[in-house]
């Protein structure tokens, strides 16, 4: 075993799913643990961020964390008013995501707490807090490298490349990948010729950034929140069929790929179909694309 380690400690998207019919995949909503040595770097705070909290409650080795957020939507976030190392004084945890200065991500993140939502603001947190500045060249945070750019979801939201060891893992929570072009596909008849040329080059763009943020990742953990026909209910809401995410990975040449987000009215059967028609499509293109679900409680050494 190496000296770094990713969990997924939520895997589900929109809502927490503690369902019985759902517990093989896990009920908690989006947070993903990466531990290089004593370095703790925390990727969302949506409910799985709780039990994270009990267990470093429980050790007294590490201190600090680096908490990254990819947006403020409640299923990212909903964790933190019961993450009690931030309630304990003798820690110190950074936050960073989207936002133009460190007050207006304090702003995004502690008004969930406010009255009346929340019995205690952030002002009863007694760990040192700090909001990180956006910072061009990203982060280094020990020896993990933190890089950042938008990803297609309602508002601003960030997908992450992070550099542990010689392992590259990239974090894309919430994104609808090929969204422009899909839904250019999807209504090509309304357009004129103008029109249509215009968004080619739009769809080049939206191609070429998923790219720059998605190739030759050893480790992709993305959005797959639907299968085909939901996506047809749900074109616009900000994530990705999953059938997309695999054809995306594969033109990215990622080398792993974790289908991430997952819908909560996907019972574990469900998610075992979605298995099973995923390395199908794997197998049929002749790609070496390895593919899994993520499951709470998954451990990757890196
Ligand atoms: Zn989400
Ligand atoms: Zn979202």
């Amino acid at each position: 075993m190496s000296n770094a380690q990713l969990r997924f400690w939520g895997v589900r998207g929109s809502y927490a799913a503690p369902f019985s019919s759902h517990l093989g995949v896990g009920g908690n909503t989006s947070c993903v643990e990466i531990r290089a040595g004593d370095h703790l770097l925390i990727c969302d705070a949506g409910t799985g961020i709780i039990p994270l909290g009990n267990e470093l409650m429980q050790q007294d080795k590490i201190r600090e964390m680096f908490v990254i957020l990819t947006h403020y939507h409640w299923d990212h976030v909903c964790g933190l008013p019961f993450f009690v190392p931030a309630f304990s004084p003798d820690w110190k945890i950074s936050f960073f995501g989207p936002g133009d200065s460190p007050t207006s991500i304090e702003e995004n993140v502690s008004s969930q707490m406010q009255a009346p939502y929340f019995p205690v603001g952030t002002e009863t947190w007694l760990a040192e807090i700090n909001y990180l500045v956006q910072q061009s060249g990203g982060f280094q945070y020990g020896p993990i490298k933190i890089d950042f750019s938008n990803v297609h979801h309602p508002g601003i939201t960030f997908g992450y490349r992070i550099q542990v060891n010689d392992k590259t893992i990239v974090y894309a929570s919430d994104n609808e990948c090929m969204f422009i072009e899909k839904s250019v596909k999807h209504r090509s008849d309304e357009f004129n010729e103008e029109e249509l040329a215009l968004f080619e080059e739009m769809i080049h763009e939206e191609h070429q950034s998923e790219l720059n943020l998605f190739k030759d990742a050893d480790i992709l953990i993305h959005d797959a929140q639907y299968t085909p026909d939901d996506y047809e209910k749900k074109r616009g809401w900000g994530h990705s069929c999953y059938v997309d995410t695999i054809n995306t990975a594969i033109n990215a040449n990622v080398k792993e790929l974790y289908l991430f987000h997952h819908d909560p009215n996907y019972d574990d059967a469900a998610m075992e179909a979605i298995q099973k028609h995923s390395n199908e499509i794997i197998k049929e293109k002749g790609s070496s694309l390895v593919c899994h679900i993520a499951k709470e409680g998954m451990t990757i050494d890196l």
